[in-house]
């Protein structure tokens, strides 16, 4: 049964935009008409639509306030079962996700979005012990913030995943290599003709290896080229390439297109004709 209740209350609110306290605003202007004044500073993001996924209200009005003011517009959920129906009636362009959540926490949530959804996901995350974040990553978030976080990070947070993700619906050539097929126009990647379920990182991830095929590339160069990130926790790189695994290898244990060169990096072999064969056929 889904907590109806919980949708309503926590659904759209009518936000006045900062910028209206200074008198000649509208202060009964619309959530809708603020997103419109606001998009000149922020055109490329414009009129996103982000789903806030918080049950402590006090975080979510705070960083629900800051989105609005960065031009976001903003659907807001106080647990998992609102989180997935608002998600299924919104279709955000990207989800923000307590990991703490009554009833299904942040992970399940997550894990239950990528099966309908590529939508982009941040988790935020109170413990920020390492297996959190892994587990995290695992479950398919693109990125985590650890709370105490600031919102104004969390917003440059959402547009480097957000930029990441509408430049990459520019389209690009399609990739064919080893059974595997990447249509960057549709974000979507087949194996032998079957659809994968890939998250967006890793749909990142792969064509960026894809297009490279033969090269070695470190953590560190992946996690600058694919996330965007100067620094960061190399072990998401490791994370991400362990569950390509799963989606693309025969035997995920014993990788044959996506090879770790020990001391180095990752690879993605483009095996010949008949190794593809002895892996893939039959
Ligand atoms: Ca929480």
């Amino acid at each position: 049964m889904i907590p109806v209740t919980a949708f309503s209350s926590y659904r759209i609110r009518t936000v006045r935009p900062g910028r209206a306290e200074s008198g000649a605003g509208h202060p009964q202007q619309t959530y809708a008409e603020s997103v419109t004044t606001n998009t000149a500073s922020s055109a490329e993001l414009g009129n996103r639509r982000i789903l806030l996924v918080e049950d402590e209200e006090t975080i979510a009005a705070v960083v629900r306030d800051y989105l609005v003011r960065a031009g976001f517009q903003v659907d807001t959920a106080g647990d998992g079962f609102t989180a997935l129906e608002v998600a299924t009636a919104r279709t955000p362009d990207l989800v923000i996700l307590d990991r703490m959540l009554p009833g299904l926490d942040g992970v399940e949530v997550c894990r239950r979005l990528r099966q309908t959804m590529s939508v982009p996901v941040i988790i935020v995350t109170a413990l920020g012990t390492e297996d959190d974040r892994i587990l995290g990553l695992e479950m398919g978030a693109d990125d985590y913030v650890t709370k105490p976080f600031s919102p104004r990070e969390l917003v440059l947070r959402v547009k480097s995943v957000l930029r990441r993700s509408i430049k990459d619906h520019t389209p690009e050539p399609a990739v064919q290599s080893a059974g595997l097929e990447l249509d960057p126009a549709s974000r979507t990647v087949t194996m032998l003709g079957s659809p994968l379920a890939l998250t967006a990182r890793e749909f990142d991830l792969l064509a960026f290896l894809m297009r490279r095929p033969n090269q070695v590339f470190s953590r560190e160069e992946l996690i600058k080229a694919v996330w965007g990130w100067d620094f960061g926790d190399l072990s998401t790189v490791t994370v991400h390439v362990r569950r390509l695994r799963e989606k693309i290898e025969a035997n995920p244990t014993k990788p044959e297109l996506l090879k770790t060169v020990w001391g180095i990096g990752y690879r993605f072999d483009v095996p010949t004709e008949g190794k593809a064969e002895a892996v893939h056929g039959g």
